[in-house]
């Protein structure tokens, strides 16, 4: 049995999301805080944002709003945050320093004998690794203050010299913890030594800050990426020191790319808003990241997001590695491209046109303009950003089709030019210009020619759009209109007769 277990007993959690600002938030924070929305909606309690910024040098300028502008791009409304305030604020821990509640924890634990105060020099912890790398031995520090006489202490302080304050571990004992993922672990203090829980500055590390937060913000469940599990031995000994219950523990499993490395920027995107500025529907990162380490226990993939709520639990969070699959995100993003109606794309296509489209494009691109082209696309786009492309052909004055290009299986220039010269006759006066009837027509043409109607509709729209794969063939006609269609088709016998000689 665990020796150490939490004090919830069921009921609405309070879970936080407690990003350090120290960059892009990467898209295994935003998992993290999905998993976190997920908990507080379904058991009707509170999702809390909170800012662990006391790592000073690693600051980054900006990273908060896009911490923020992350979440909410995702759908993540916090309860509680820096930005709305909430009962337990400031939930930026910067501002919480002043208050002294990080050194009043460091202080009781002092009293307590549980901590000290260490003035050891950067060049003797230097000297220390030395000696242990010589001796083979673990690196960490080495205790030596924790038999420091207070006089000595006092005057050093006193001259000036920077003083932290360091945990006492004991080395021979085991943490024995339970983790909702994991089962019970049990670690061995042997390799940990003291560590620093309050900075020369006055600042708190990780370590301390975040449990007496949790502490002060009634925190139920911890839910984190599992490179945090072997901090868990020293966060129980301040938790048992300050004699404070622990919340339960969700560690989540590390999210892998397809070569089964860990997730990051070197596999191309890898912050929330890469993959909104790469095309993606805040919907379909939603429900692909809540599939990475959990399952709702059958074979359901697109759910909504309500649905996703209801069905989420813990105990179906897996302790295997989650592999990113790049190729199922894009499947899924066409599945929710398909599910919204034309207007709603056209809205989510535009900002990607603007930037995508030809520059002889008229600007700005008008909705009424673009809407019968990108409701041809629907079906097949994967992306937004796949979105200039599929419709560009639309845009341009000229496309220069290949005799290569043209001809089409079983075909010669010959047949294919006077196939499409036929074809012409056709289109010039042809009512009702509607895709259907087209369709109909050119079908029976297939026949009267004998010619297989794939290399008659390939040969055409080839001519027509310079493509081997373009939105459906006559309603691709219809949308050029019919003289920009002859056009390109009288365009397309020129170009055979010229090679034909
Ligand atoms: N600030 C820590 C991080 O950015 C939070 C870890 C935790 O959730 O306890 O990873």
């Amino acid at each position: 049995m665990p020796e150490n277990s939490s004090a919830y007993s069921g009921g609405p959690v309070r879970v936080r999301f407690a990003p350090s600002p120290t960059g892009d938030l990467h898209i295994g924070g935003v998992r993290t805080a999905l998993f976190d929305y997920l908990l507080a909606r379904n058991t009707g309690g509170q999702f809390i944002l909170r800012l662990e910024d006391t790592d000073r040098n690693r600051l980054v300028e900006g990273s908060i709003d896009k911490i923020y502008e992350s979440l909410r791009w995702v759908g993540l409304e916090w309860d509680e945050g820096p930005d709305i305030g909430g009962p337990h604020g400031s939930y930026v821990q910067s501002e919480r320093v002043e208050s002294g509640i990080y050194a009043d924890a460091a202080n009781r634990l002092i009293k307590k004998g549980l901590a000290y105060e260490c003035d050891c020099t950067p060049e003797r912890l230097e000297r220390v690794r030395e000696r242990q790398r010589a001796t083979k031995q673990a690196p960490g520090y080495d205790g030596h203050c924790r038999t420091r006489d207070p006089q000595e202490l006092a005057d050093s302080r006193a001259a000036g010299n920077p003083i932290v304050v360091r945990l006492m571990v004991p080395r021979g004992r085991t943490a024995n913890f339970s983790d909702e993922v994991r089962g019970n672990v049990s670690i061995k203090y042997q390799d940990i030594s003291d560590f620093v829980i309050q900075k020369s500055d006055g600042f708190p590390t990780y370590h301390l800050a975040h449990i007496v937060d949790d502490d002060d913000m009634k925190i139920t469940h911890v839910l984190r990426g599992e490179e945090w599990l072997p901090s868990v031995p020293r966060h129980l000994l301040i938790y048992e020191g300050l004699e404070i219950p622990r919340p339960v523990y969700a560690h989540l499993p590390v999210i892998l790319a397809e070569d089964r490395t860990k997730l990051s920027k070197r596999h191309g995107a890898a912050s929330a808003l890469d993959f909104r500025d790469a095309g993606y529907l805040s919907g379909a990162i939603f429900n692909f990241l809540a599939l990475l380490g959990w399952s709702p226990g059958n074979d359901l993939e697109v759910m909504s997001r309500e649905e996703t709520i209801a069905k989420f639990s813990l105990d179906r969070v897996k302790e295997a590695p989650a592999l990113f699959d790049r190729s199922k995100l894009e499947w899924m993003n066409g599945t929710y491209i398909r599910q919204i109606t034309v207007d709603e794309l056209v809205d989510l296509a535009i900002p990607f046109l603007e930037s995508g489209l030809p520059a002889h494009a008229p600007r700005p691109i008008e909705a009424a303009r673009v809407r019968p082209l990108i409701a041809m696309t629907q079906e097949r786009m994967k992306t937004l950003a796949e979105a200039p492309e599929a419709i560009d052909l639309f845009f341009e004055d000229a496309i220069n089709p290949t005799p290569e290009e043209l001809i089409q299986k079983k075909m010669d220039a010959a047949s294919t030019a006077s196939a499409l010269e036929t074809s012409l006759n056709i289109i010039r006066d042809f009512e009702p210009f509607e895709p259907e009837p087209l369709e109909v027509r050119f079908r029976a043409l297939a026949v009267e020619l004998d010619v297989k109607i794939g290399a008659l509709f390939g040969s055409i729209r080839v001519a027509t759009t310079a493509r081997k794969v373009a939105p459906p063939l006559f309603d691709t006609m219809v949308a050029l209109g019919r003289d920009r269609t002859i056009e390109r088709i009288e365009n397309a016998i020129n170009s055979l007769e010229s090679a034909a000689g």
